[in-house]
């Protein structure tokens, strides 16, 4: 048996700075929602946020509520509304929940936040490069609110991304432009824009570090840690707000580094997670993992939000690449090559796939890569079947049972 050890999530100094953020963003978009003082557009979590931002929108991301409803476990309830209305309980978690949570009149924000609703759009904005659930999300809003839907169409499962993609989504992005200004009454800026798309590099490049961070041995966080502390990197991307966070942050995990200090004692074992969250459950994984001594170092997901191909220079064109060149845009040859580059620079000896039930498009156990991966890796991989918000699909205790099996397995290793 592994030995055990009790120990717990080590909080950072800067998570009330992280609170503020995501406060301040509620805040700001529920007194606009009530008072009618700046327009809303609701966004897809990879979407075109810096464009609407710049156009003087403020940007609300149905994913990131969606992750609210996973986290508080109200989802797992709210689902059946949206699956009795004919939306089926093995599409996307987050659209059910969330369409559930629109339906009954209940949210997280009314908890965490003291807000009774979430705010009204004046428009809907996806980008297909992540799946066509998105679409169809927004879609349902549309008709039901009577709200314009845009979009964005990202080819999808390519390897390599050619000039005409960039240059057919580069255009899709511009061609949105004139149907934002009839919305928002006024023009576009392309100073502003340009402003905008730096400081959303910024914070990406300065999210990359914080995340890199977790080379070190031992590492200095986790990817549970991580899940939280990327909210302004969704959320307030494009603003000087995201920009000092990861400073600060950064710092913070230089420190521990400089210092030796371990999100998880006595680190033996490093694990990559692939896939997505399992929401309802970061608290109970997290303790597990380090209960027997394994830090979760890295992970696809936390790395999504990694724009640093934007640039100022080439706006356009430079944000529809940051946008296509993405991890679950990408065919299974370039993603096994991803994971390889990831192997080398976090040093993980040992790798786990989320099969989320709900979510196809962001679990990549489905088409033989763990076995690809561990062969060419030479590290064991352990698939758990789970779901990112549906927690009827998880098995605490199997699951458990699993991961540590899994654990004694890299102990013999
Ligand atoms: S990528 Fe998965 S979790 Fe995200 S919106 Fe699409 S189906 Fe849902």
């Amino acid at each position: 048996m592994v030995e055990k050890k009790s120990s717990h999530r080590k909080k950072f100094n800067c998570q009330e700075y992280c609170n503020r953020i995501m406060a301040n963003h509620f805040g700001e978009l529920n007194v606009a929602s009530r008072k009618g003082a700046k327009k809303i557009a609701w966004c897809t979590s990879v979407g075109p946020a810096e464009l609407l931002r710049a156009m003087g929108f403020l940007v609300f991301f149905p994913e990131n509520h969606g992750a609210l409803l996973g986290a508080t476990r109200m989802a797992t309830d709210l689902i059946p509304y949206a699956t009795a209305i004919g939306y089926s309980p093995d599409i996307c978690s987050y659209l059910t929940s969330d369409i559930g949570s629109y339906i009954c009149k209940q949210t997280p924000l009314t908890s965490a936040y003291n807000i009774k609703s979430v705010p009204k759009p004046d428009v809907l904005v996806f980008n297909t490069n992540q799946c066509r659930d998105v679409q169809d999300w927004f879609g349902w809003y549309s008709r039901n609110m009577n709200i314009p839907l845009l979009g964005i169409h990202t080819p999808r499962g390519i390897e390599k991304i050619e000039k005409r993609e960039v240059f057919d989504v580069s255009k899709q992005i511009q061609n949105l432009i004139p149907e934002l200004e009839k919305i928002l009454g006024k023009k576009f800026d392309m100073d502003y824009f340009k402003e905008t798309i730096e400081l959303s590099r910024q914070s990406s490049v300065l999210w990359r570090k914080c995340l890199e961070s977790a080379s070190a041995l031992p590492s200095p966080w986790t990817f549970f840690d991580a899940t939280i502390h990327m909210g302004p990197a969704v959320v307030a991307r494009g603003t000087k707000d995201a920009v000092e966070y990861y400073k600060v942050l950064l710092k913070e995990l230089n420190e521990r580094v400089n210092k030796g200090i371990a999100a998880v004692d006595n680190e033996k074992h490093r694990i990559y997670w692939d896939g997505m969250p399992i929401w309802g459950k970061l608290n109970s994984l997290s303790s597990h993992f380090s209960l027997h001594r394994t830090c979760v170092v890295a992970s696809t997901y936390c790395n999504s939000w990694i724009f640093d191909q934007l640039d100022h220079i080439d706006p356009f064109d430079s944000m529809a690449r940051a946008y296509t060149e993405l991890f679950i845009v990408r065919n299974e040859k370039y993603k096994e090559a991803y994971i390889k580059d990831c192997f080398e620079k976090y040093r993980f000896d040992g790798i786990i796939f989320h099969d989320s039930k709900t979510c196809p498009n962001n679990s990549n156990n489905r088409y033989g890569l763990p076995g690809r991966i561990s062969q060419r890796l030479g590290i064991p991989e352990l698939t758990i079947n789970g779901d990112l918000n549906d927690l009827r699909c998880y098995s605490e205790e199997q699951t458990k049972t699993n991961i540590e099996a899994f654990i004694e397995q890299l102990d013999e290793t």
